[in-house]
Parts: C-alpha cells; sequence; structure tokens
C-alpha cells in the first residue's frame, strides 16, 4: 500500500498552528450540544460558557439574563484544543460543532467561496473540498435554523423565570427525537 502525503496546499491545516481554534468564541447549536453532550458522555454545562446574547430577538431568555452558548476557552484556545510540543490538535474531531467542519469556507451567492478575513496562513484549494464542505455547510445553516425556532418557541412559551439548566433539558429533548428519526 502506498502512503499519500497531505500536502499544505491540499490541506492547509496540517501546518497551521490551529488558529482558528484559538481566535474565535464557538457559538453552538442544539445538534452541535447534543452531538457533544452524547459524543464525550458529559453534561453540558461540563463544556458551555454563557454569553450576553449578541442578537437580542435570538437570545435565549432565562433567568440568568439573555444569553448565547459557545465553547469553553481553556488557555487562550478552545477547551478541546490540546497541545502536545508544537502540535495542537482538536480532540472531538469526531463530535466538532459544524461551524468547525465548514471553516473557512462560505456559500455566497450560492457559490462556495472562502471568508475574505480566515486565519488560514495560506488559501485552500476550493475546487478540492466543494462536495464536502457544501454538505456541511447545508448542514449547518439547517441545524442553526432549527435551533434559532427553538429559542423563539422556549421564549415565547415556556421560560417565565426558569434557569439556563431547564432551557438545556428543554433543548436536549427535543433534538433528540430529531436524532431518533434518522
Ligand atoms: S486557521 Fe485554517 S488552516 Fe488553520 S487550523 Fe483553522 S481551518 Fe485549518
Ligand atoms: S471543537 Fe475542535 S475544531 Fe472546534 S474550536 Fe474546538 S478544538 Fe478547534
Amino acid at each position: 500500500m502506498t502512503l499519500k502525503i497531505i500536502s499544505d496546499s491540499e490541506f492547509p491545516c496540517v501546518s497551521c498552528h490551529t488558529n482558528c481554534c484559538k481566535e474565535y468564541v464557538i457559538f453552538v447549536n442544539a445538534h452541535d450540544i447534543y452531538r457533544l453532550s452524547v459524543g464525550l458522555g458529559l453534561p453540558p454545562d461540563n463544556f458551555l460558557e454563557i454569553y450576553g446574547a449578541k442578537d437580542y430577538s435570538l437570545g435565549i431568555k432565562v433567568k440568568e439574563g439573555l444569553l448565547d452558548l459557545a465553547l469553553k476557552q481553556k488557555n487562550g484556545g478552545c477547551t478541546f484544543l490540546e497541545e502536545t510540543g508544537d502540535i495542537f490538535r482538536c480532540t472531538v474531531n469526531d463530535f466538532k460543532p459544524g461551524v468547525c467542519k465548514s471553516y473557512p469556507f462560505q456559500m455566497k451567492d450560492g457559490k462556495l467561496t472562502q471568508m475574505d478575513e480566515k486565519m488560514c496562513p495560506v488559501d485552500w484549494d476550493t475546487s478540492n473540498f466543494e462536495a464536502m464542505m457544501t454538505i456541511h455547510l447545508k448542514k449547518d445553516v439547517s441545524e442553526w435554523k432549527y435551533y434559532d425556532e427553538l429559542v423563539k418557541e422556549w421564549n415565547a412559551k415556556h421560560w417565565i423565570k426558569k434557569p439556563l439548566s431547564a432551557f438545556l433539558k428543554f433543548m436536549l429533548d427535543r433534538v433528540s427525537l430529531e436524532f431518533v428519526k434518522v
């Protein structure tokens, strides 16, 4: 068997010190949280951080305030980033959030493009990743839409001064039904 050496131009993450995992706060949706929680066997509060809502019409209304949910940070990066020597790696590759899977790509006017402000040290060869990233991005968009609807429903019907833990239970119960359907 011949092993194929993956070059930087084919997959820029090979030579990058995971700038994206250090610089961004990773906001997460119901599907992201469910996959991480079930996959790691951990309750969400183990890896979630709460932030004041960026968009007041879409923040989660709970006793603690109007909130958004993101991954915790540790040592100046994502809590799931691990450093061994000079090598950084994501320790939750199988369950990592949709936004991590599709970065640094976006759909613009129906076309797959790379973000203008991306942190990657070199350009990606978009044509090599078209099929894979288009699937990731479509899935991510639909999961965020689902999450936004869930938050709207919670805020309109269920919240009445309940704590964040009640929202998380409501959200995970609901999203678990989506996984049962699959
Ligand atoms: S910044 Fe770009 S090249 Fe670096 S790890 Fe993130 S996606 Fe990969
Ligand atoms: S979940 Fe993994 S890929 Fe996403 S920011 Fe954290 S370490 Fe990076």
